[in-house]
This record gives C-alpha cells, structure tokens and sequence, in this order.
C-alpha cells in the first residue's frame, strides 16, 4: 500500500485549526495554515503557515498550489476565497455551507426548506420593520445581527417591557433577524459527519449549557428520549444531504418540554460541542472531519464513555492544576499565551463511570 503524504490547507488558525492539524498529523497529512495571525494556536502544531488575511488573492494561490484539499476552521471565511480555492483544488465543506450558515436569514431559510423547524423570524432592517416584528410576537423576542455573530455578541432579548427606542441603532444598524422567544427545555447539539461517497454518521447528541453566551459544558449523554435523538440525526442527514457536504458539521437545537427540536444554528465545521469525542470515542470528530475530507473511510462515531466537557475560559485556566490531578480526566490546551476574560483557553474532558 502506497502512503503518499498528502498536504490539507486549513484556513484560520485558532483551536479548531490546531485540533484539525493534529488529527490530521495522526493520519499521515501535513497541514498548511492560513491565518493572519503569527504564531496562532493552529501553527504551532502544523507543518506551515501562510501569514496573510483569508481573501489575499497571492495567499490563496499559494495556498492552493501547496495543498492537495483545502478546509477550514471557522464559518466567516470569505465564501469568494472558498469560491477562488476551488477553482484549483478541492475545498471540503462546500462554499454553499458557508453561504448559508453566515447569514441568520439564510441558514433559517436553508433549514426551513430542508423541512427542520427553526424559531419563527422576520428579518428587521430598520426600527419601524423591529417594531412591527415584536408586536407579531408580543412583545418577546430575540434580536440578533444576521451576520458575524457569536457566543452571544450581537444580540438582545426583548421581555415585553423595553423602551425600544433606538433598539434598531444599538445594535450597529446592520442587518437584523428578530426570533421568536423559545421557551426551551434544554439545548442539544449533534455533530455529523458526510463522507465524499455521500456517507453520514452522526455522534450521539450532547446537552450544552452556555454561561454569558459562551458554551460552558457539554455532557454524555444528553437527557433527551431516543425520539428525539433521533430526530436530531434525521435533521442532520437531511441537512448534510441537502448541502452536498463534506465533512464534519455542528447543529444546536432548542429542545422542547414535548421532545419536539427546533434547530438554532449550524457551523460547517468542527464544532466546540464536540470536544468530548476526543475522550470518549474512538474517532473524534476531528480525525472524522479530515477522513471525510480526504475520501477516506468515515470512522466508527459510537460513544464508549458517558462524560463532561467543560471549557476553560479565561481565568477558568487557573484550575489547571486540580484538573491534572483528576482521574479519567483529558486536558486539551489551546497554546494562548494570556488569559482573557471569555478567551477559550482549553477545554477537559471528564470520564463519567
Ligand atoms: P446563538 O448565538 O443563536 O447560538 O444564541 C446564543 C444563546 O442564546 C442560545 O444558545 C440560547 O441559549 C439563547 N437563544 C438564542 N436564540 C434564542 C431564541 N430564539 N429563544 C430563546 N433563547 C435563544
């Protein structure tokens, strides 16, 4: 059996990056970064970096005549690069996964068109269009910008009992989508995974809870009944089908006191609620991203362990220590030198018995 070294180009380069990176060193693929950030978290594990913004017309050329397929880390890569990329080489997943998950509207469009249920919404482009929005739901909601979104930045919740004025200015007189407020039961995630010959597999679904916005802990098994879990792997083949995809994907769903799920957000990438699998599956979910990614196989994505996965956050990194000295405990380390406040640091995995 030939084992010709094949080179992945991985655009951005924070934790994600580095995570890709060294599954894919496992694998016997060398990496290339593409981040304008020297020295980030991705670069110190892989095999190269190209120090350039992700739309540099010379960067992405050489990224593409260096590397044999190209992903990325991150859903706000500019969908012309991924469009400029392949044209050349191969670029898993494909830039219509980025299209639609950049754009609230869109991904919400998206998935109501693959028949998965989302939140109600109207898209709100000036004060009086927020106004008329909130009175359609009574008051309640939640207003978030369509674009650059995350971890809870660029968003407000509407009880009923606000002053709105200047609401619509306030958050930057972008582009808004307002939601309707779910009054959910508890948060899942799954993460799926579609090979090049149009395989899926799909890791069991884990049960989030954000702190401020932030993903705080992901936990094994989610308490969901198998109805629902399997309607969130249904969703997720349908969604995966419906992008042509490639690769590995993050969906969050709002479950609801029934079992019912409406979807949230999808990433088309790795996904932070998916760390656990490095712990407590044979195949995580970032050495399934680079198989699906390079047509190999898909692995097996069967859990062995229930467990936690809780993320270090800024200061949370000064629990190191306690942590090291756990048992059945996997301590992942992002490789940032300074901890700020909502900065991921690392993340660990507890082994539950
Ligand atoms: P997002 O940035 O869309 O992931 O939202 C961050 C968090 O805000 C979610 O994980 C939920 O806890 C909460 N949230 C977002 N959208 C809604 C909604 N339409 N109704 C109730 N809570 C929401």
């Amino acid at each position: 059996m030939t084992n010709t070294m094949k080179t992945i180009g991985i655009i951005g380069g924070g934790q994600l990056g580095r995570m890709l990176a060294m599954a894919a060193a496992r694998l016997n693929f060398s990496t290339i970064i593409l981040e304008p950030q020297a020295d980030c978290p991705a670069a110190q594990v892989a095999n190269a970096q190209i120090t350039a913004a992700y739309d540099d017309p010379a960067a992405l050329k050489e990224l593409a005549s260096r590397c044999d397929i190209v992903t990325y880390e991150f859903e706000n890569v500019p969908v012309s690069a991924a469009e400029t990329l392949a044209r050349s080489v191969p670029v898993y997943p494909p830039a219509k996964a980025l299209d639609v998950a950049q754009d609230r509207l869109t991904e919400k469009r998206f998935l109501n068109s693959c028949g998965i249920e989302t939140a109600k919404f109207h898209a709100v482009n000036n004060q009086a269009e927020l106004e008329s929005a909130l009175a359609d739901f009574g008051g309640q909601g939640v207003l978030k910008t369509c674009r650059m979104g995350y971890d809870g930045k660029g968003q407000r919740v509407f009880r009923g009992d606000e002053d709105l004025a200047g609401a619509f200015d306030a958050l930057g007189g972008v582009p808004l989508i307002l939601e309707s407020f779910v009054a959910f039961e508890r948060e899942v995630s799954i993460i799926a995974a579609r090979g090049i010959d149009g395989s899926v597999e799909c890791y069991d679904p884990a049960e989030n809870v954000h702190r401020n916005g932030i993903l705080h802990t992901s936990t094994l098994p989610a308490r969901i009944n198998d109805a629902t879990a399997q309607t969130a792997r249904q969703a997720a083949t349908k969604l995966l089908a419906a992008l042509d995809y490639v690769g590995v994907i993050g969906m969050e769903f709002f479950v609801m006191p029934d079992g019912g799920l409406i979807a949230n957000e999808i990433a088309p990438r790795v996904h932070n609620s998916g760390h656990w699998t490095e712990a407590a599956c044979i195949v995580s979910q970032f050495e399934q991203h680079v198989r699906a990614v390079a047509g190999l196989p898909l692995g097996n994505p069967v859990r062995h362990s229930d467990c936690v996965m809780t993320n270090l956050i800024g200061d949370d990194i000064d629990a190191l220590p306690d942590w090291l000295k756990s048992k059945n405990v996997y301590v992942h380390l992002y490789g940032k030198a300074e901890a700020r406040p909502g900065r991921k640091m690392g993340h660990v995995t507890q082994l539950v018995d």
